[in-house]
């Protein structure tokens, strides 16, 4: 990013929404992550929620690199013909 960008969330419609965050019993966020960070199949969960860094633009950015990274992963060791990609 080479430039900065501010917004003013009041002048956004449909904005002004609460930022999630898990709730303050560490153990069962803890759990609820690492099983929400994992594919169901073919369907990858990623955004701020699925992160350690929720309520956060990084949290949203981290948890979407960890998903890329594992379809990428698992890219490489499927062939489009096989259709074992689902
Ligand atoms: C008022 C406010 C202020 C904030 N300030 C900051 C800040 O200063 N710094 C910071 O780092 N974070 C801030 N945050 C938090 C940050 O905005 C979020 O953590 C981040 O945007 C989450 O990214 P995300 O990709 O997980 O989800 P989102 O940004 O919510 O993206 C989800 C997208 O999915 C779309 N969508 C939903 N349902 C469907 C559907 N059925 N089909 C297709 N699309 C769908 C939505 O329209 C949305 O575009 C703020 C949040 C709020 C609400």
């Amino acid at each position: 990013m080479e430039h900065g960008v501010s917004v003013a969330w009041s002048k956004v419609p449909w904005s002004r929404g609460a930022y999630i965050q898990w709730s303050d019993d560490a153990a069962a966020a803890r759990d609820a992550l690492a099983l929400l960070a994992q594919s169901d199949g073919p369907l990858y969960f990623a955004g701020a929620h699925v992160s350690h860094v929720p309520g956060w633009i990084e949290g949203a950015v981290r948890s979407a690199q960890a998903s890329v990274a594992q379809i990428a992963g698992r890219a490489k060791t499927t062939t489009p013909a096989s259709g074992s990609l689902r």
